[in-house]
Order: C-alpha cells, then sequence, then structure tokens
C-alpha cells in the first residue's frame, strides 16, 4: 500500500464522503473540507441512484440506510407532448439483476446519510471551509485565513472544482450543455402511477416527473437557455415552455411551492489527466457530465472505491494514480458520450421531435441495454 498518513478531501458532496470511508477502512486520516457552511437537509432537488452505486454504498454498509430513505424506481415512461405514451423500459427486475434498483432520493437526504456515516468511522468534516489555494506541499489556504496539510490532496469539488483550476493548469473550463435544469417538489392529483419516472418530450422542452409513495411528485424540467422574449419570472417562463404539453405539467408547476434552480448544465470533458504530483481528481471535478445517463453520483462513488483500491493495492502514488485513470477513463467517457446523445433528444426543435417520436420505438431497446449495462457494472474491492 502507498505510504498516505493524512488525506486531505476537497469537497463533502457525494464523491467525497464515500472517498473518505474507503480511506479509512485502510487506516488514513481523512479531513474533509467542505465549502457549504452545513448539511442542508433541504438542498437541491432529487437525484437517481443507479444499481451500480447502490453497490458502493453497499459494500460501505450503507445500500439499506439508502434504500430506506428512497424509493425504488419500476420503469421509465416516454410520453410525446400530446400525452401519447411512446416507448416505456421496464426496470421490475432491477433489484434480483443488480441487486438493487434505480434509487430515487432527495439530495439532502443522500448528503445526511453520508455526512453521518463518515463522520461515524472517524472522517473529520469541517464546513464553511472554501478551498482558495495551495502550494506545493500539499498545504490548503482557505477563504477566512485557515490552511491545511495532507500527504495527499483529493479533488471532490465538482462540476466548478477550485482544485482543478489550482492544480491542473491547462484545465479546461465547464462547457455549457445547452439546457437549463429546475426542480421541484408538488402535492398536486395528477395522472402518474407511482415508482415510475414518466418523461415528458415537450413541444419546447423536456419534463420528468415521478411520485413517491407517500403522493408527493418529484419533478424536474430541461429546457432551452432563456431568449429575450420570454418571461422573466421563472415560473410564467416554464408554464410558456410547457404550455402545449400534458395539462398535469402546468399542474405541477402551479402547485409547487419554491421552485429549485434554474441550474445551467454543463460538462466537464477533455481533461487530460486526472493527477498532478500530490493532488489527484474524482467525480465531477475530473469528468462532469450531462445529467442524461443519471449516472453522474454513481461515477463518483465508483470512482471513490477504485482510487482506494489503488493506493491499497500500488507501491507508489504515481502507480496508484495511473491505475486509477486507467480503469475509471473508458467507464466514464463512454457514460458520458450515452448522456450527451439522450440531451440531443430533449430539445431537438420540430422536425428532429417529429423524427424522435416515431423512432421511438427502434431508439428504447438499445437506451434500455445501454442502462442495464451501466447498471450491471460492479467495482471489485
Ligand atoms: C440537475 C441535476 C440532476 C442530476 N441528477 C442526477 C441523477 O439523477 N443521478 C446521478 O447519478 N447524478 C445526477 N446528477 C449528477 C450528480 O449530481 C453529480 O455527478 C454528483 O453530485 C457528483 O458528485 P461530486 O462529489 O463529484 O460533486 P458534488 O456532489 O457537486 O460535490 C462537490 C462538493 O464540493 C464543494 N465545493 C465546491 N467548491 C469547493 C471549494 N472551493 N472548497 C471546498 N468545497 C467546495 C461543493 O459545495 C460540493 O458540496 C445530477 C446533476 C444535476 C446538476
Amino acid at each position: 500500500m502507498v505510504k498516505i498518513e493524512n488525506a486531505l478531501v476537497i469537497g463533502g458532496g457525494i464523491g467525497g464522503p464515500v472517498l473518505g470511508m474507503w480511506l479509512r477502512g485502510l487506516g488514513v486520516e481523512v479531513t474533509i473540507a467542505e465549502a457549504r457552511p452545513s448539511v442542508a437537509e433541504a438542498e437541491g432537488a432529487f437525484l437517481g441512484v443507479a444499481p451500480n452505486g447502490m453497490h458502493v454504498l453497499s459494500a460501505l454498509g450503507l445500500g439499506e440506510r439508502v434504500a430506506e430513505a428512497g424509493h425504488p424506481c419500476e420503469a421509465f415512461e416516454f410520453v410525446n407532448a400530446k400525452g401519447k405514451i411512446i416507448g416505456r423500459i421496464d426496470r421490475r427486475g432491477d433489484a434480483a439483476r443488480f441487486g438493487h434498483p434505480l434509487t430515487m432520493i432527495r439530495r439532502g437526504r443522500l448528503h445526511a446519510i453520508l455526512d453521518e456515516a463518515a463522520r461515524a468511522q472517524g472522517v473529520t468534516i469541517l464546513h464553511g471551509q472554501r478551498l482558495v489555494g495551495f502550494s506545493d506541499d500539499g498545504t490548503a489556504s482557505f477563504e477566512h485565513g485557515q490552511r491545511l496539510r495532507g500527504d495527499v490532496v483529493f479533488g471532490c469539488d465538482g462540476l466548478r472544482s477550485t482544485t482543478r483550476a489550482l492544480a491542473f493548469s491547462s484545465a479546461p473550463s465547464p462547457r455549457p450543455i445547452g439546457l437549463l435544469d429546475v426542480g421541484g417538489f408538488a402535492r398536486v392529483d395528477v395522472p402518474i402511477p407511482p415508482g415510475v419516472n414518466v418523461m415528458v418530450f415537450g413541444r419546447r422542452a423536456f419534463f420528468g416527473a415521478f411520485r413517491a409513495p407517500d403522493g408527493e411528485v418529484w419533478w424536474f424540467h430541461n429546457g432551452p437557455m432563456p431568449r429575450e422574449d420570454e418571461p422573466a419570472e421563472l415560473r410564467a417562463r416554464l408554464l410558456a415552455l410547457h404550455a402545449d404539453d400534458p395539462s398535469w405539467v402546468g399542474a405541477l408547476l402551479e402547485a409547487t411551492p419554491e421552485l429549485l434552480g434554474p441550474w445551467p448544465l454543463h460538462r466537464v470533458d477533455g481533461l487530460p489527466r486526472w493527477s498532478e504530483g500530490r493532488v489527484c481528481l474524482l467525480g465531477d471535478a475530473a469528468h462532469a457530465m450531462s445529467p442524461s445517463a443519471g449516472q453522474g453520483a454513481s461515477m463518483a462513488m465508483e470512482d471513490a472505491m477504485v482510487l482506494a483500491r489503488s493506493l491499497r493495492d500500488a507501491a507508489s502514488l504515481d502507480e496508484a494514480f495511473a491505475a486509477y485513470e486507467q480503469e475509471r477513463r473508458p467507464r466514464v467517457e463512454a457514460i458520458a458520450r450515452a448522456a450527451s446523445r439522450n440531451d440531443s433528444s430533449k430539445a431537438p426543435g420540430p422536425v428532429g421531435a417529429w423524427f424522435r417520436d416515431r423512432m421511438m420505438g427502434l431508439f428504447l431497446p438499445r437506451a434500455a441495454e445501454e442502462q442495464s449495462k451501466a447498471y450491471a457494472h460492479r467495482v471489485a474491492w
């Protein structure tokens, strides 16, 4: 094993605490510096943890807790602007086939579980610590003057990673995907079967909705970036974009007490290396992808497990980081490409939409197969 006494992890989102727990298992002292002031239960909207990500959590003993806090997805149903079902992917066999179903969970709940579990395993988590610089010996400096040092520094600070910008002189900036995401939670009677992710290919924008067992509907919108001739107010703009879509979309938007976002979507690709000296990146900091494959969080968790295993099995940092990147890069790049393909069907214009609706029957088996292939992956420990 590479000799590391203490590791400094920048970012306590998803990959950071998961990496922290794997490193604790190797006997490494871990400090996580997180910019947010606290773990906010209500933060963000929701996400789906794919079976492959659930496998990493399960290997840490957290599978049941996350499953209890979330809800299994039994199917994806694809609907066109007229409300007609144009395709369905049945996911009821996933628990038997992959060990876990796709688990829908509020982002705040997942953060709280990871934070608590990491602390229980002896990881120190410091909130309100935003990285602003670091020197070659691994000493990091933070916004309010704090300084911390690690034998190794792991950049788990997401899409707009400061670690990436500081340590990698030629790091590419996040690239806009051209879609704006908005999310929310509402309680209103709409025709969405429980446990099904209903995906609406609307006339002007895309809309996804999931009904939790308690009746609450979790939804997200992916639409074009705002134009000048559109209403400035967010709810009015969303209502206008979905005016010609199934009427329940508008009902959900009206019934949502608080709109979450908007978040312009970005990706990070083309980073030539994921490590530099004693600094190594994982998750979105290394390879943020479009959320359209529903795999970003699971990729960060898989990265963490592979990175810890590589440190366990290698004789030097260079060797460990090279093994980690070599194993992870092909998988995350393939999934990022699939996510980009999904994006192009979300706001295709009228001609593209006409073809998409008619080709859906041909396209779906391939998409389902791609999804299953990603779900089946198991990181060995
Ligand atoms: C709208 C949307 C929907 C998504 N849906 C899904 C989904 O359904 N399934 C899925 O698998 N993925 C989804 N994703 C992707 C997923 O959220 C990310 O891939 C995942 O969160 C990456 O984890 P991470 O730990 O790398 O980064 P993050 O979770 O972003 O964590 C980074 C952390 O670093 C902190 N940080 C940032 N800068 C600094 C700094 N300078 N100093 C200290 N701390 C810092 C941040 O506060 C944050 O807590 C979605 C993303 C978006 C935007």
